[in-house]
């Protein structure tokens, strides 16, 4: 890729630029070094420590092992509109945009040879309008916004998990504690600002641009750079919270009282959980657990004691905040491991999850697992309360609630049985798709933030949404520049 001119502190939109002819060659040999000039220090390069240590944040391995000629660290939408105008469409780079790097999609948020515009320096976490909003900086992780929250007894609908980047997180839908309450995390989202395809820099709301607005919530990253997020705060009051595991012969016992207490949703918003179960390799066993929610802090609650009532071989419920939480979970998931995540959809029945349950049994004995490998898969009820509160492209009807949202991830270290462990996950997911489908249990929906790079979350949206995302991407995106540019991240052409 030679790049061909230079517009230092260009005016001009990049699309005004792309449409014009290539001008003098330049002293810049390649992208990067050109960013390098713009953005002294905010450029790192291959073998330089600052590269290697944002390269060993990847929640994936393969996403780690990507290989990008420089990593650009934008403080702020102005530099990306710079870097897109100025760098990027002369010389017909790609890049690709990473938050917190906890995409399972190898490419989604890495990228061989091109530019990876690494977002962790825009991760301000700031309180306004009396601490009633906030606006975060989508390189900011999930803990960071609940430590600076808390200090103001303040807390928000976001993710569960305290390493997760805002960004992607939010952008893919945002699965958080407060669903019930608040749908979706991009639900709840006032304002994005934005740097569109085009290099325009826009705050889109309900009230402008509300075409934009709505389409960002739920396409992960495929109408431009999200530069910031305005939220809701909420009253950070103490929740009651906690994982409890369980044996095998419990499991039918467990999926009842998950489904029960989706069904219940809409007469208490306040208590959430979900359910996994994991092969662990490494001990030979599967383990169960549920992880359960009251996000007003109740201890006696009548969904909780369901679980509570079974037998159990371990775990309990404490009194704890969201923050603390965000880390407790955080810590069993650690990096290091190659990874495959993948999802599906059904109606919420305990005889699907006991069948799917059955299937992956039979896969773990079939799979040759590394000595560390593990599969797990998680059930999370969407609820029709969740449902209702949506505002965003997914369009899921709440009389279809409650759902179930299945993601099913492979753990494993060996390099060379990438191609083995793809090609099985890819079977297990149409075992699994098969089964739901005989059982009348299968829905469309996909989830983007745990799609494959083979699914294509876009696939499962009504015609009338498609046409609409449509208009939009042609409005904003008029000359496709974005596909061209971000290969890894865009799923709309
Ligand atoms: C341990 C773990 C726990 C998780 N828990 C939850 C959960 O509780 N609920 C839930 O819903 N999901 C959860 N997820 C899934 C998670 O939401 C997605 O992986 C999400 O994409 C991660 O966001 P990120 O910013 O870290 O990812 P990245 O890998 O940085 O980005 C993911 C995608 O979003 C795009 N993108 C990122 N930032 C921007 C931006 N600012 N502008 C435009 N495009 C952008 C990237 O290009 C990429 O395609 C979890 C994932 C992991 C690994």
């Amino acid at each position: 890729m030679g790049l061909r001119r230079l517009v230092l502190g260009a005016t001009l939109t990049a699309a005004q630029l792309y449409q014009q002819p290539a001008q003098t060659p330049l002293q810049y040999t390649t992208p990067c070094a050109l960013l390098g000039a713009l953005f002294p220090e905010q450029v790192v390069f291959p073998g330089e420590q600052d590269y290697t240590n944002a390269q060993q944040k990847y929640w994936s391995i393969q996403q780690a092992e990507l290989s990008p000629a420089c990593r650009f660290l934008p403080r702020g939408a102005r530099d990306i509109q710079i870097a897109l105008a100025d760098v990027i469409y002369p010389s017909n780079a790609s890049i690709a945009i990473s938050s917190g790097g906890h995409s399972s999609v190898t490419g989604a948020s890495n990228i061989d040879d091109g530019i990876t515009f690494d977002l962790s320096e825009m991760s301000s976490v700031n309180v306004g309008d009396m601490g009633k909003t906030v606006v975060i900086g989508p390189g900011a992780r999930w803990r960071d916004v609940y430590g600076t929250l808390q200090k103001q007894n303040l807390t928000v609908s976001g993710g569960r998990v305290g390493g997760v980047g805002v960004g992607g997180y939010v952008l893919g839908g945002g699965f958080s504690f407060f669903a019930n309450q608040y749908g979706w995390t991009c639900d709840s989202v006032l304002e994005f600002e934005v740097v569109t395809p085009q290099g325009e820099i826009l705050w889109v709301n309900a009230g402008h641009h509300e075409d934009l607005f709505w389409a960002l919530k739920g396409s992960l990253g495929a109408y431009g750079i999200v530069t910031k997020i305005k939220m809701p705060t909420l009253p950070s009051t103490s929740v009651y919270a906690g994982a409890l595991s369980y044996a095998q012969p419990h499991f039918p016992l467990v999926c009842n009282a998950l489904k029960n207490l989706a069904t219940r949703a809409d007469d208490d918003l306040s208590t959430q959980g979900y359910l996994s179960f994991a092969w662990l390799q490494a001990e030979k066993r599967f383990e169960y657990d549920v992880y359960l929610m009251n996000t007003e802090g109740q201890s006696s609650h009548e969904a909780v004691a369901a679980f509570e009532a079974i037998p159990r071989l371990g775990g309990q419920l404490t009194t704890t905040t969201i923050g603390k939480s965000a880390d407790d979970i955080d810590r069993s998931n650690p990096l290091g491991f190659r990874r495959f995540k993948f999802t599906l959809t059904s109606t919420l029945s305990p005889g699907a999850m006991t069948a799917m349950h059955d299937i992956v049994k039979t896969f773990v004995e079939q799979t040759k697992f590394d000595p560390t490998g593990i599969i797990g898969v998680t059930f999370q009820p969407l609820t029709s309360s969740h449902l209702k509160a949506q505002k965003n492209i997914f369009n899921l009807a709440p009389s279809h609630g409650p759902l179930l949202l299945i993601s099913v991830d492979l753990w494993w270290t060996n390099a060379d049985r990438d191609i083995y462990f793809s090609g099985q996950a890819n079977k297990l997911q149409h075992d699994l798709e098969m089964t739901l489908k005989k059982l009348d249990a299968f829905h469309p929906f996909i989830y983007p933030n745990y799609a494959s790079r083979e699914q294509n979350p876009f696939a499962s949206l009504n015609p009338v949404t498609m046409r609409m995302l449509a208009a939009t991407k042609h409005k904003y995106d008029p000359n496709n520049l974005w596909s061209r540019t971000v290969p890894g991240s865009t799923y709309l052409n």
